[in-house]
């Protein structure tokens, strides 16, 4: 058993509060490789932002949950390296979906988890996310809950419609099994395909899809419910047309990808949204990076070379997240 303490994480429970406060997001990125990882601590050391390193299930059985634990650890030590003497990082797991998966995690070091039992019944995500809170409590962990379920692709799972949260609900869950926060379905969703195109309207002057607005009035609903609460919405990726344009032009086929557009998260962010989801975008401006080099210099073969660029063009994208979409620039507790 290995305490998130003695790697100098931190769980989520006062940055959320600041964060619910101060009217602004906690960027949650997730992370399967050392690039995705160094351009997220830059970004975030750089613009003094707490951040959350989420990694999903996948991901751990991609790049091996011990490998990532040190990794974690190797981020803290980064961050302070870059100047920032007091980082707030936390290891989230995103998406745990068994009472076992979550207790490896925190066994491991992981400061945070998430236990999805959203697609359950509503007693038996109850049960299996008070199952989780107990064990996590122990041990000065947190864990995210939610209720109703988001449309599109995680890892292997796929949801063809969205189920709403429904905010009469929410008292009777927190309550019942003591979740830190709770993520909720508004109308965001997994993936980079976030809506069809028959579901989007034109904008006349930019001539590119806008889609329908997020259900901010089923956020309303639960910030009513639980005043002061700490909430979060995934899959907020908002599908940087110039991104998708890049991967585009220099031969990828990415047809009619539409994220959420950044003003619904700008304002997100003011409410008691405290943690906002972001990875599509960070894979898009990856594989941007990646195929500029390979179509412009096609003899390189230094993966240096094109991962390097690659890194870059995620670092701008988290740092323009953090400064101008969640607003978490200059919020550790701690600047110096
Ligand atoms: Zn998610």
């Amino acid at each position: 058993m290995i305490s998130y303490k003695e790697l100098g994480l931190v769980n989520t429970k006062d940055m959320f509060a600041k964060a619910i406060k101060g009217g602004y997001a906690i960027p949650a990125f997730n992370f399967n490789n050392m690039e995705q990882l160094q351009a997220i601590v830059k970004a975030a050391a750089e613009t003094k932002s707490p951040v959350i390193l989420q990694v999903s299930k996948g991901a751990r059985n991609y790049a091996n949950q011990t490998l990532l634990r040190y990794m974690a650890e190797g981020a803290v030590e980064y961050a302070k390296e870059l100047g920032c003497n007091h980082p707030e990082i936390v290891l989230h797991l995103d998406h745990g979906d068994s009472f076992e998966l979550c207790k490896s995690c925190i066994d491991m070091g992981f400061s945070s988890v998430m236990i999805d039992g959203s697609h359950l019944p509503y007693d038996e995500n109850v049960a299996l996310t008070k199952q989780v809170v107990e064990y996590a409590h122990q041990f000065d962990v947190t864990v995210e809950g939610e209720l109703g379920v988001l449309a599109g692709v995680e890892d292997e799972v796929v949801a063809e419609h969205h189920t709403y949260t429904r905010p009469e609900e929410v008292v009777d869950f927190v309550t019942k099994t003591g979740c830190d926060s709770l993520a909720i379905s508004i109308g965001t969703s997994h993936g980079a395909y976030k809506f069809k195109p028959e579901q989007c309207h034109v904008d006349p002057q930019t001539g590119r899809l806008v889609p329908p607005p997020l259900a901010f009035d089923v956020l309303d609903g639960v910030m009513n419910e639980l005043p002061g609460f700490p909430i979060v919405l995934h899959g907020s990726s908002s599908v940087p047309q110039e991104e998708v344009d890049a991967i585009n032009k220099f031969g990828g086929k990415l047809e009619a990808a539409i994220g959420i557009p950044e003003e619904e998260l700008r304002k997100a962010a003011k409410s008691s949204v405290c943690k906002i989801n972001i990875d599509s975008d960070s894979r898009l401006a990856m594989t941007a990076g990646i195929r500029k080099v390979f179509a412009e210099k096609p003899a390189e073969f230094d993966p240096r070379k094109y991962l390097g660029p690659a890194r870059d063009n995620m670092e701008k994208l988290y740092k323009h997240k953090i400064v101008s979409v969640l607003g978490s620039e200059n919020k550790l507790a701690q600047l110096d």
